[in-house]
């Protein structure tokens, strides 16, 4: 989502005549987009902006001002701390708000301290937003579309509803008109984004809402958008019909992360996650049943405060019982103001290390096992772009795996057919079968 938001900000920072820049120091203007997710990601700001600032004085030395503008999560989160530990910072905008950040950059040229504002706007950001002119992802093959934002589920251990707010959607129509400037700027993928995104709940074009499935149905009929994905679902919003599209929309790439967190349900009790072990089962043996090809992703965290070695042995046993394509697994990390992280019985750092080694362990079997199995196969593969050697290209499987090849660059964007050769840890790499492929 961070990757969505930051070219949005690119694009409403255009008028003005910024245009994105890979090196810091020829930017008149730097915008850390942060996560607040776990400590770790929150630290990272604090030296990065430890290294932005030697790139200021720099450029101050040489004559140039710099804007140094921090946004996102740990924005809206630590504002003031920031502006306390880093005061050569001169904007601070929280994630709702990056529609303003055009007016924000005018006050910091005027103003002596930093123009901070972490407002929960009556305005969505998006009705305000310029009209995408090209998708954001390298080649622009592959796109990301926010179509929901912010969460109300409240898990005891996540800061995703008080960063991110109240869950919103953007109505379909939007949604579908951005998707199809998206696909005439060349995508053939695009993946629909929310931390909640099966929430979806967005005003109908003729009145009424949509939910996810409906929305996904539109979207499959846009000509030459090849690929849909989402991410990232909670169990409790795989609806009937969500199932189902999964069986019925071709486009709709079998693959979907849906995270469990824990394996307990004791731990998924604590957590505040509103579904049991059997419930999280049931729902993969149904997506199974609608899409049989369906390989499943998930999330994981060990530590959470009151997990026994019980629950973690629990947690090791529904990753047989699911047999995870993918997964991420993080120790717990205790946010401020989530109930987790006042909670009795926080487990000791060295358990949660041990914890998480034995979990990544396990899952790496099952990520192993299921590349391994694809060796053999004869695979489609949207091409996305030139490869690591000269003369690869390197595509993606329906099941977003990294596939490399050797191939001539105009296959970009192209579903093509091919022969999985070898499986490595992350990756696959393939054989294209020139005489079947399709345009
Ligand atoms: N909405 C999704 C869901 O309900 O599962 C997850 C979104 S969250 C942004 C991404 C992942 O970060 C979570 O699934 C969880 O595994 C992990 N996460 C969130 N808070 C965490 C914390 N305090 N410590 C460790 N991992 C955390
Ligand atoms: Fe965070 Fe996801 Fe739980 Fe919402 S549903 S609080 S985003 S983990």
């Amino acid at each position: 989502m961070n990757v969505y938001d930051s070219a949005r900000m690119a694009d409403v920072l255009a008028p003005l005549g910024y245009a994105p820049t890979d090196t810091p120091a020829d930017a008149d203007m730097v915008i850390l987009n942060t996560c607040h997710i776990r400590e770790k990601a929150t630290e990272k700001v604090f030296s990065e902006l430890g290294r932005l600032r030697a790139v200021k004085a720099e450029r101050h030395a040489a004559g140039h001002g710099t804007i140094l503008a921090v946004a996102g999560c740990v924005a809206q989160a630590e504002g003031a701390e920031i502006v306390a530990r880093a005061p050569y910072v001169d904007i601070v905008l929280g994630p709702q708000i990056y529609h303003r950040l055009p007016e924000m950059v005018a006050q910091a040229s005027r103003a002596a301290g930093a123009v901070i504002d972490t407002d929960f706007p009556p305005e969505q950001k998006f009705d305000f937003l310029p009209e995408l002119a090209a998708p954001q992802s390298p080649g622009g093959i592959t796109a990301f579309l926010s179509i929901q934002e912010g969460c109300d589920k409240f898990c005891s251990f996540c800061v995703v509803p008080y960063t991110r707010g109240a869950e919103a959607s953007r109505p379909a129509a939007r949604v579908i008109a951005e998707a199809r400037r998206m696909v005439a700027a060349g995508a053939r993928e695009i993946t629909l984004l929310g931390q909640n995104v099966n929430a979806y709940h967005g005003e109908a074009p003729n009145g009424g809402t949509w939910g996810l499935g409906r929305l996904l149905h539109a979207l499959a009929e846009l000509p030459d958008l090849q690929r849909l994905r989402y991410t990232t679902s909670h169990p409790r919003d795989m609806t009937d019909d969500l199932i189902a599209a999964h069986g019925n929309i071709p486009a709709l790439m079998p693959f979907l992360h849906l995270p469990v967190q824990s394996g307990s349900d004791r731990m998924l009790a604590a957590m505040n996650r509103r579904h049991t072990v059997a419930d999280y089962l049931r729902i993969v043996d149904r997506l199974r049943a609608a899409r049989p090809d369906i390989a499943l992703s998930s999330d994981f965290i060990v530590g959470h405060p009151g997990e026994t070695e019980a629950d973690h042995a629990a947690t090791l046993s529904l990753v047989q019982a699911a047999a995870f394509a993918q997964a991420y697994s993080f120790k717990y990390s205790p946010r401020p103001g989530t109930p987790a992280a006042g909670a009795p019985l926080q487990v000791a750092e060295a358990e949660k290390d041990r914890r998480l080694q034995a979990l990544q362990a396990q899952l790496r079997t099952y990520t192993e096992k299921f590349n391994a199995g694809c060796v053999g196969l004869t695979v489609p593969v949207l091409i996305t772009g030139p490869g690591r050697h000269p003369g690869q290209i390197a595509g993606r499987s329906p099941w977003l795996q990294p596939v490399h090849l050797s191939g001539p660059m105009s296959l970009a964007g192209q579903v093509v057919p091919v022969r999985i050769k070898a499986a490595h840890t992350n990756s696959l790499s393939g054989e294209f079968l020139q005489e079947r492929a399709t345009a």
